[in-house]
């Protein structure tokens, strides 16, 4: 049986985001292949990592189509199913000046949200280094059950477990229930990342420095504590305190999508190699190279297909990509 560095349980699904006018005036808009699991495959990929992913896409054009844009990016799709009785889940994605995004959804239901807990890939996961999920498989009740069970059968292996809740306020019946499925996979984690506003949203607390105190009381399993800040940068919090790494500026953002999840596959690529018991230096190493990363992803549409390689991180994290945070 084959061992995965990382197995990921998610979704698949198209980022739509536009791209011009037609001549009548009509946005045009690109299908990116994307889903926040397989985009942080498709960075430890491009690292020289062995990845896996679980969950369901549509059997229909789109699904087809993400078939074939994940197996281009290297991660093993031998648990992937084409569900016909969904279609894929589709998002489109507004840019807002101020860099935020906007998401609509059409999932009534999505392939995604089909996964069965008795469908898994159990000896795949069990063997898994690090097993990494999110919040988009655990909106309903189903496919909650098969995270759930995905996660213990990891834990079970002695997997770390990683988790991003990657809140998407549209796909959920209730902020309270949002609130409640991001607790529980806190609660799981030994690695988090986890974005600025999601932390207010889970502690209620406007600064970081008090909202990752709290996350750091409540949950002590957490061995990775990372916050994502987008242009800012990022930080980590530990026993040793905090550190803060500013975004490297390498020019305009052209997308943003995939960036917190190219920072994820970095971190997980770190941890792979050095563990979880990490000196304040060697955090603010993982921190270099994942906001690195993340800058160069923001610089291309779409998320599967635009991590950057090994030593196009590195040319940026040595200053030679562009002026960086030096
Ligand atoms: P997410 O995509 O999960 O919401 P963030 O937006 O916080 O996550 O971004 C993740 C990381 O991507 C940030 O910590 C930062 O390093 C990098 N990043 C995001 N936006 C930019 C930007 N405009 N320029 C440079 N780096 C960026």
């Amino acid at each position: 049986m084959e061992r995965f560095d990382v197995v990921a349980l998610g979704e698949l699904l198209v980022d739509f985001t536009q791209n011009g006018s037609s001549g009548q005036g009509n946005p045009l808009f690109e299908a990116n292949p994307g889903g926040a699991p397989c985009n942080v495959l498709a960075m430890l990929c491009r690292l020289g990592r062995r990845t896996a992913f679980v969950g369901k896409v549509g059997d229909d054009m789109f699904g087809r189509m993400l078939r074939d844009a994940a197996a281009g990016t290297g991660i093993s799709l031998d648990a992937m199913r084409l569900d016909p009785a969904a279609h894929t889940t589709l998002a489109f994605v507004k840019t807002l000046p101020d860099g935020d995004r906007d998401f609509s959804f059409y999932r009534d239901p999505g392939a995604d949200m089909l996964l069965r807990a008795d469908e898994l890939p159990e000896e795949m996961i069990r063997s898994a280094r690090i097993f990494h999920f999110g919040t988009l498989s655990m909106t309903h009740p189903g496919v909650r059950e098969a995270t759930r069970r995905a996660a213990a059968l990891a834990k079970e292996g002695g997997a770390l477990l990683s988790f991003d809740p990657n809140l998407r306020p549209p796909l959920w019946q209730s902020l309270e229930d949002a609130r409640e499925q991001i607790a529980w996979g806190l609660g799981q984690c030994d690695i988090l990342k986890i974005a600025d506003n999601e932390l207010e949203f889970m502690t209620g607390a406007s600064e970081a420095d008090a909202g990752a105190a709290l996350l750091r009381e409540r949950y002590p399993n957490i061995r990775i504590l990372n916050v994502t800040c987008g242009a800012e940068g990022s930080f980590n919090w530990s026993d040793t305190g905090k550190i803060f790494v500013p975004a490297f500026r390498l020019g305009d953002a052209v997308d943003t999508t995939g960036a917190g999840d190219a920072f994820c596959g970095c971190v997980l690529d770190y941890i792979l190699s050095r563990g979880t018991a990490l000196t304040p230096e060697r955090r603010r190493e993982m921190l270099r190279f994942a906001n690195a990363a993340a800058a160069l992803v923001t610089l291309k549409k779409g998320a599967l297909r635009s991590m950057p390689a090994r030593e196009q991180v590195e040319e940026v994290v040595r200053g030679a990509g562009g002026p960086t945070n030096a």
